[in-house]
């Protein structure tokens, strides 16, 4: 019998795999599904693709929240009523980015920001990317200010999808 001391590990490469060096077994997952993403977020979806922001209000709390939710998470109740909301807000918070969302390197930064859109309660928004705003760190920071106002540059119509990547980003706004 062999002792524990002389069983010891052995590197493997992934060479000693591919030529059936140790034992090995093939499985493909078969894991097909579907995502609902719910009545709210389905018609935020819909309004998307109309070119429209909508979002959900509650009378008893004041409040209008985007994007929309079903019920009032500070009462607990569903919400009132739908309501489009404009395209333009102002800058929240920023960042300026040398990575894209699937972490490629990019020469050119992206600018990630949280939009609190007009016609929403205060602090009320979601995050999207600014456009227009310079191709380099120094131009970024002389153009992107919190509290900016901005406007939603949506895609051609014919081209939207209803996603939240039909806005294109949004882009300074005069005041
Ligand atoms: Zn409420």
């Amino acid at each position: 019998m062999m002792k524990p001391q002389n069983a010891r590990g052995v590197p493997l490469k992934d060479e000693d795999l591919k030529v059936g060096k140790v034992l090995t077994t093939e499985w493909r997952v078969k894991a097909d599904y579907a995502w609902d993403c719910g009545i709210a977020i389905g018609r935020y979806f819909d309004g998307l693709k109309e070119g429209k922001i909508l979002a959900t209000r509650c009378r008893r709390c004041r409040r209008t929240v985007v994007p929309p939710r079903i019920f009032c998470e500070w009462c607990f109740k569903p919400m009132d009523e739908w309501v489009e909301v404009r395209d333009t807000g102002r800058v929240n918070t920023f960042s300026v980015s040398y990575f894209s969302w699937d972490m490629t390197p990019l020469e050119k930064p992206e600018v990630p920001a949280v939009v609190e859109i007009d016609g929403c309660s205060p602090g009320v928004g979601f995050m999207h990317l600014l456009g227009e705003v310079g191709d380099n760190l120094d131009e970024i920071l002389r153009r992107v200010k919190v509290g900016m106002k901005v406007r939603a540059v949506w895609k051609p119509a014919d081209q939207r999808t209803g996603a939240i990547t039909d806005i294109l980003y949004f882009k300074p706004e005069e005041e």
